[in-house]
């Protein structure tokens, strides 16, 4: 009895005397404690009695230094020729393709996310990694005619100087990785940190940097709170840059503090979407569409289909066919690869959900159609899981159909046209992604053109992004700039007009010319 106790303990990595892994800052290319010495835990959200270990709780002071660092980092870093910082770069893609199993592993552990899904995100940080490391070959800039004879005129990229870099729980090693890549290429020093949820996987992310010889102070990771260690940053005054991804409402503090200072500040924050299911559609594969979309990361990702607008010629059918589905969805630790859905990361994200679903049944009076279940027993008693959540009978107006609700939630809008729907889909504050279902190809570019959204998916989920085109959304979802792809240099460098005249006199631009 007492040795198959052990043994369990030992499979989901506990055992009585062992000591929690303590992780600590990385600052100046040197691994330090925070100067607080106080800790947070972090524990496995499907099973909090795995302590994945303690990370730095950490202050302004650690800020600051960090900042020093990436300082002193700078010049030599932005001098280093674009095409070496690049070989450095593809050196840690390779560590993460090496270590991706453990990676993996490690962000299931932290996170929830089910192993294929935290497979998929370390994978987009390698694919990110490797994309941002051939511009270090590219970083074109460009030539144009001058107005004037014997005169040159050319644009180049330039870094932006110290950049800070917020992140999120929910993608935590793809999305630190859509940032601090690019960022890196372009020349500049970075100080980032990563959400108090998730730190193991930016920690295994910087880990790489280390290993790949990016050289001291070029990446600074200081962890610990939003309300400390993310506020000092904004707040510097030599941190040129923020770029966080999080919530709307941080956002709003965030470009408020930036603002006070003239800092540039690039925003990508919470989404509503909708999958739109019209009568023509593949009823089979708009289901898979939406539940993949609904439910993928327990549906907590920025681009959930947390809105289904379908036509009501197919409202029943699809309904019942969702329903379902949902049911039979396999709720668990994501370790086990038979599970499906994951928990949620913590208890105020059970609380939130938990209150919207209440909404959803009492304020709102939509169908609860299935799911609406906090699982708090057998195999679900220590950790965060929520059953998958339908709501049928949906109008746009109520506040399950129009708030952000990040968990396993989605809403069945009943539509009776193309026109109705896409007005339904623009009718939030966000503007991340959207979908369509539909095998009528008028349709199809009607509601792509029509959609007020960074993203747009045909007969696809609201999910899918690749990392080589441009991603980021329109209204209370960011504020004007796009990551990834080759639009995310605009963020992380800034364009410097060079004019040669080789004329061997004055020659004034709009004056002489005009004569
Ligand atoms: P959050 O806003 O609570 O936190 C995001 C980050 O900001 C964290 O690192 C946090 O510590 C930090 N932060 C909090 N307060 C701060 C402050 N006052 N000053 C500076 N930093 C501060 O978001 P979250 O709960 O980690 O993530 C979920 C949200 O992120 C959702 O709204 C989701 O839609 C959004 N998200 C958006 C995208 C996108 O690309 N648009 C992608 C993923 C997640």
């Amino acid at each position: 009895m007492v040795q198959a106790k052990k043994a369990l303990a030992k499979r989901s990595g506990r055992t009585k005397r062992q000591r929690p892994n303590t992780y600590q800052n990385y600052i100046g290319g040197r691994w330090v404690p925070g100067a607080s010495g106080e800790w947070s835990e972090n524990r496995n959200p499907a099973d909090t009695r795995d302590l994945i270990g303690r990370f730095p709780r950490s202050t302004e002071s650690d800020v600051d230094q960090a900042i020093a660092a990436a300082s002193e980092a700078f010049d030599h870093w932005r001098l280093t020729p674009a095409p070496r910082r690049a070989e450095i770069l593809f050196r840690v893609g390779e560590i993460l393709i090496r270590d991706k199993e453990k990676y993996t592993r490690d962000m299931t552990r932290e996170m929830g996310k089910v192993l294929k899904e935290a497979g998929g995100d370390v994978q987009e940080a390698i694919d990110c990694t490797y994309y941002a490391a051939g511009e270090g070959r590219r970083l074109h800039g460009f030539t144009t005619p001058a107005e004037m004879p014997n005169k040159f005129a050319m644009c180049v990229r330039q870094p932006v100087g110290l950049c800070g870099l917020i992140t999120p729980w929910n993608f935590p090693m793809a999305i630190p990785s859509w940032k601090l890549l690019p960022a890196l290429v372009c020349g500049n020093t970075i100080v980032i940190k990563p959400a108090e949820e998730t730190p193991l996987s930016t920690y295994n992310l910087i880990k790489a940097c280390e290993e790949a010889g990016v050289p001291p102070g070029v990446v600074n990771l200081v962890m610990g709170r939003g309300s400390v260690v993310g506020s000092r940053m904004t707040s510097h005054r030599s941190l040129r840059l923020i770029s966080m991804t999080g919530s709307t409402e941080t956002g709003r503090v965030i470009a408020s503090a930036c603002a006070e200072r003239n800092a540039i500040c690039s925003l990508e924050m919470g989404g509503k979407n909708a999958i739109i299911i019209m009568d023509d559609a593949d009823i089979e594969n708009a289901i898979e569409g939406a539940v993949w979309g609904a439910f993928g990361t327990s549906g907590q990702r920025c681009t959930a289909s947390s809105r289904l607008i379908v036509h009501k010629k197919v409202y029943r059918e699809f309904s019942k066919k969702l329903v379902e589905r949902a049911k039979a969805l396999r709720i668990g630790n994501g370790a086990d690869p038979k599970i499906e859905v994951g928990p949620v990361i913590n208890e105020d994200a059970v609380h939130k959900i938990m209150s919207y679903i209440d909404i959803g049944q009492h304020e709102d009076k939509a169908t609860l159609a299935c799911g609406g279940h906090h699982l708090t027993k057998g195999d679900h008693a220590h950790g965060y899981f929520i059953e998958p959540t339908v709501f049928t009978d949906v109008t746009p107006d109520m506040r399950i159909a129009q708030e952000e609700i990040f968990g396993p939630v989605t809403s069945v809008i009943p539509t009776k046209s193309l026109d109705e729907a896409i007005e339904i889909a623009n009718g939030v504050q966000y503007g991340l992604s959207a979908a369509i279902y539909t095998q009528d190809v008028n349709r199809a570019f009607h509601a792509m053109n029509e959609t007020y959204t960074g993203i747009f998916y045909v007969n696809a989920s609201t999910i899918g992004a690749e990392v080589h085109l441009p991603f980021g959304g329109t209204k209370a979802t960011g504020n004007g700039h796009r990551e990834a792809g080759t639009q995310v240099l605009d963020i992380f460098s800034e364009w410097k007009s060079i004019y040669v005249d080789y004329s061997g006199k004055l020659q004034r631009a709009q004056i002489d010319n005009a004569e």
